[in-house]
């Protein structure tokens, strides 16, 4: 802050007092929130959750993406990896799949997000971490709204046991529509330690 701004929002303070932009409280001319709110926000920092998608979720890339629930879909598992890998740093530690819920993933047999870290693996020679994020609880994601869902999201996934402190990882899921899902992991996995995460999807809206 220049001089003359310090001159300008002194003066200002004193026909327009400071206010908090969150509380509305009054607050010193040289502070831009109240000390309980900056408190506050610090929960809420912004996670960088960098995405890398091979498709726009439109089209017949929607097609390719619920054909990844059978066995014929691995394919475009394997299409989408192809495409990303170019543009991926072959130096990372792991590839860390998105957890399915249990019952979900028992009844079709798999899950996509890790077939495409799979591929995703076999195209950059990065291992594949299968248990790094597990899912604990189940709710019916589809019945939530956005803010419900970003809560479930972040309530879903605890940390397993493998050691990820300081490692650059890829996320890697089939298809990125709310993006909650994605934050969520993502938070986790700096919470965690980890370095650097990029997220990448066959598939994103
Ligand atoms: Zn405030």
């Amino acid at each position: 802050m220049t001089a003359e701004y310090k001159v300008n929002d002194f003066l200002l303070d004193i026909v327009f007092p400071n206010r908090c932009p969150c509380c509305d409280c009054f607050i010193a001319w040289n502070k831009t929130v109240c000390a309980e709110c900056e408190a506050k926000l610090s929960e809420h920092l912004a996670v960088p959750a960098e995405i890398i998608s091979a498709f726009v979720y439109t089209d017949i890339v929607v097609d390719g993406i619920y054909a990844l629930k059978f066995a014929y879909g691995r394919n475009f598992a394997r299409h989408s990896a192809k495409i990303t890998a170019v543009s991926l740093d072959k130096n990372f530690d792991f590839i860390v799949p998105v957890p399915m819920v249990k019952r979900r993933k028992t009844l079709r047999g798999y899950n996509q997000a890790e077939i495409f870290a799979h591929y995703l693996s076999r195209e950059t020679s990065i291992p594949v971490k299968k248990n790094a994020l597990i899912r604990v609880n189940e709710t019916k994601q589809h019945l939530l709204s956005e803010t419900e869902r970003k809560k479930n999201a972040e309530a879903s996934y605890a940390n397993g046991r493998d050691d990820i402190r300081g490692k650059r990882i890829y996320l890697a899921d089939d298809v990125c529509t709310t993006g909650a899902t994605i934050y969520a992991c993502t938070k986790l996995l700096y919470a965690a330690g980890a370095k650097l995460v990029k997220a990448v999807v066959c598939a994103k809206t």
